[in-house]
């Protein structure tokens, strides 16, 4: 199996050349960034971002979606509050990309009859389809990939600690969109702050 055979090399020579940085991780976590993305294979968060292990806090999900608080994801909701309550991030990046199969899906929801899970998980966006509404055939996907990516931040606001560590000046949120052909990331918000 492949991935064994990785886990081999990893351990033959990648661990022995960070051994510091793994012995160092031991004793905890205080990562700087929650890193909201979609499940998709071809993104590879910590390759996108050059960033160690310790160094991004990750929650993955078909389309990078953040449903409202009490909606019952308690899987995501939880995560975000440990994230913002107990780590302490002072950063959340959505990071959308281009060729979203779950967005894609979202726009065509009637393909979705045989996957009701993935129809119910993603009409969660559904507010992207009233923004795109107008766009023609050919731009509809890029436009809907970045509006959901908004509408996440929107959502992340919702949640109390969210909210209260921004207005504290404590944590700022960012919305990306990552093209995996190119490297290329649309920057959606501000991204001044990020050191
Ligand atoms: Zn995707």
């Amino acid at each position: 199996m492949k991935l064994i055979q990785g886990i081999e090399a990893f351990q033959n020579s990648i661990q022995p050349d960070m051994q510091d940085r793994f012995s160092q991780l031991e004793s905890g976590q205080s990562p700087e960034t929650l890193f909201i993305t979609c499940s998709d294979s071809r993104i590879s968060p910590n390759l996108l971002t050059q960033t160690q292990p310790g160094e991004i806090f990750v929650i993955r999900n078909a389309g990078n979606i953040v449903p409202k608080p009490g909606t019952g994801e308690l899987a995501i909701e939880a995560t975000i509050q440990y994230a913002v309550q107990v780590l302490k991030v002072r950063h959340i990046v959505v990071c959308g990309h281009a060729k979203c199969g779950a967005v894609g899906g979202l726009l065509d929801l009637d393909s979705l009859t045989g996957f009701p899970a993935i129809h119910e998980y993603v009409s969660k966006s559904k507010q992207v389809l009233d923004v795109v509404a107008n766009c023609d055939e050919d731009t509809k996907l890029d436009e809907a990939i970045k509006a959901n990516v908004m509408l996440q931040l929107e959502n992340l606001q919702f949640y109390d600690y969210v909210k209260s560590a921004m207005d504290a000046g404590e944590l700022e949120l960012h919305g990306w969109v990552y093209h995996f052909g190119s490297g290329r990331v649309d920057y959606l918000t501000d991204q001044s702050t990020m050191a």
